[in-house]
């Protein structure tokens, strides 16, 4: 009886592998159809997950990473540009290609609660989280509200801003992709009759748009598309569009390109001991470069930027201590459960990115500052903030007293930004001299504080873990010994990066600023 069970289990399995395989995959793309107008500077930007310096220093040292290596030695190599808040993919990819924080982009994080739908939006943080939300709301999430539905429609991409210009540009499995072009995607017509996915999506794209089995041009990445290879989501399947876009002679005037993996490395094996995972992804770079005459040519050709998106901090082993689980914290009150939908008297919902929270009170008859109180008994978070009026209110654990602080007022930063600022300083461990910020622990912290809090309606708190620990709740992703990101702090702020053939900078090192300066490089600047 046992044994028929088990033969019914991988029966099953087997059957859903190749379910999904069959409904993912499809035709690939025509690239011979695309009219590419060549431009003299291409912009070719290479994104690589998690990417930090002291660890890509370290490869380069030891002769492991010869492509960035190359790149660095004929190009400019800038250790520590400001990522966005919080420290996820999604939400940093949105201030990339929109040249704003979250309160302009409207992507709050990886997990955030749409309090208009009553719903916790999951772009996929974990099999377990999809398994509960259910997959047809990961995939309608991430594979079109993102974009669609949350990705604010008063803001351009840099894809929809170069269309406008009349400059071309490309995607590669990046997340956050919108452009001017209508795309239709096919999914699998059995999946959507058990209403696991939709049927299709109607989509907007950049003219060149590869997004791992759903949409690719190579088939040569029928290799790379599986589902156990994360239906083309890896740094191979990306590395093979660019390469056959450039083989063809069709690469348009700016050129995203996504490297997935290396995250997920250093999740495991932490912020330092990953350095034969920057030896793979290095590898495929070199692949890439390998499509011109020589790496010189390579780089006459185009403009190349090879940088990281988030950092990442330590998390410590003990499973005991390293997680903050808001939940238990919190345990007098009604908390939502993931698995339900929320209910009339749910008093508060967690939504867990990493080492970074929101937490939203929707119990009227509670104060902020209650919750607020029994949060500072935990000193694994650093920092706890939210919203009175216009003010931003912050209190850290361990330390007496509050931060208050608004935009406009007589104290100024490096960024241009003005503030209103009254109470502990050492709060966001800001150095204030002659009216003028300076920035320690926590980079570019006030506007991206205030944009994170200002990023989506609803009543929420904001926490951050310490470096060393990680907001763990139901199913959420952990990474014990390894490393997570999120929080505002410089570990999982700074990201390094390369870039070669032109002298021109962006006009601050954040990620916010890099918009301008793309459109300046393609002498599309205004
Ligand atoms: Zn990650």
């Amino acid at each position: 009886m046992k044994k028929m069970l088990y033969i019914l289990t991988i029966i099953v399995i087997v059957l859903v592998i190749f379910f999904l395989i069959r409904g993912l995959r499809h035709e690939n793309q025509s690239l011979e159809r695309k009219d590419i107008t060549q431009t003299e500077n291409p912009v070719i930007l290479l994104i690589i997950d998690s990417l930090m310096d002291k660890p890509l220093q370290k490869a380069i040292k030891e002769g492991r990473a010869p492509a960035l290596k190359y790149l660095t030695e004929n190009g400019h190599y800038y250790p520590n540009v400001i990522s966005s808040y919080p420290t996820m993919s999604v939400t940093i990819d949105s201030s990339l290609l929109t040249g704003t924080y979250s309160d302009k982009h409207r992507v709050p994080g990886l997990v955030w609660y749409d309090e208009k739908e009553k719903r916790l939006v999951n772009y996929g943080s974990a099999k377990e989280e999809v398994f509960k939300v259910g997959m047809k709301n990961v995939v309608e999430d991430n594979f079109y509200h993102l974009n669609h539905s949350h990705l604010n429609r008063d803001v351009k991409t840099i894809h929809e801003k170069l269309a406008e210009k009349g400059l071309q540009s490309a995607s590669i499995n990046a997340l956050v992709y919108r452009g001017n072009e209508k795309m239709t995607l096919k999914l699998s017509k059995l999946l959507a009759k058990f209403d696991i996915m939709p049927e299709k999506l109607n989509i907007e794209t950049p003219l060149l748009f590869s997004y791992g089995a759903l949409a690719q041009f190579s088939p040569k990445n029928n290799q790379n598309n599986q589902v156990w290879k994360k239906v083309g989501f890896n740094d191979k399947f990306t590395a093979q569009e660019l390469k056959y876009i450039i083989q063809n002679g069709k690469l348009p005037a700016f050129t995203i390109a996504y490297f997935p993996d290396l995250d997920q490395e250093v999740h495991k094996h932490g912020p330092t001991d990953h350095i034969d995972a920057i030896e793979k992804i290095d590898k495929q770079l070199q692949e890439v470069l390998n499509t011109y005459e020589s790496w010189d040519k390579a780089l006459q050709s185009a403009v190349w930027i090879a940088m990281g998106d988030s950092g990442q901090a330590k998390v410590g082993k003990d499973k005991s201590k390293s997680f903050i689980h808001l939940n238990k914290i919190l345990d007098h009150y009604q908390i939502h459960k993931i698995t339900e939908p929320v209910k009339q008297d749910d008093q508060i919902v967690l939504a867990y990115n990493e080492r970074m929270a929101f937490i939203y009170n929707l119990d009227q008859n509670l104060t902020n500052e209650e919750i607020v109180q029994k949060l500072q008994k935990d000193d694994r978070m650093n920092l706890i903030a939210w919203k009175s009026e216009a003010d931003i209110k912050v209190v850290a654990n361990g330390q007496k007293g509050n931060l208050i602080f608004r935009p406009n007022g007589d104290f100024k930063d490096a960024y241009g930004q003005s503030w209103f600022l009254t109470g502990e300083h050492s709060i966001l461990d800001l150095t204030v001299n002659n009216s003028h910020i300076k920035y320690g622990n926590y980079p570019d912290a006030l506007a991206r504080l205030h944009t994170a809090l200002n990023s989506h309606s609803g009543n929420y708190i904001i926490v951050d873990a310490k470096p060393g620990f990680e907001f763990a709740g139901d199913g959420t992703p952990i990474h014990p010994g390894g490393a997570a990101h999120g929080s505002l702090h410089k570990h999982d702020s700074l990201v390094p990066m390369i870039v070669t053939g032109t002298e021109a900078t962006p006009k601050h090192l954040r990620i916010v600023d890099l918009y301008p300066w793309f459109l300046q490089l393609l002498n599309k600047g205004d």
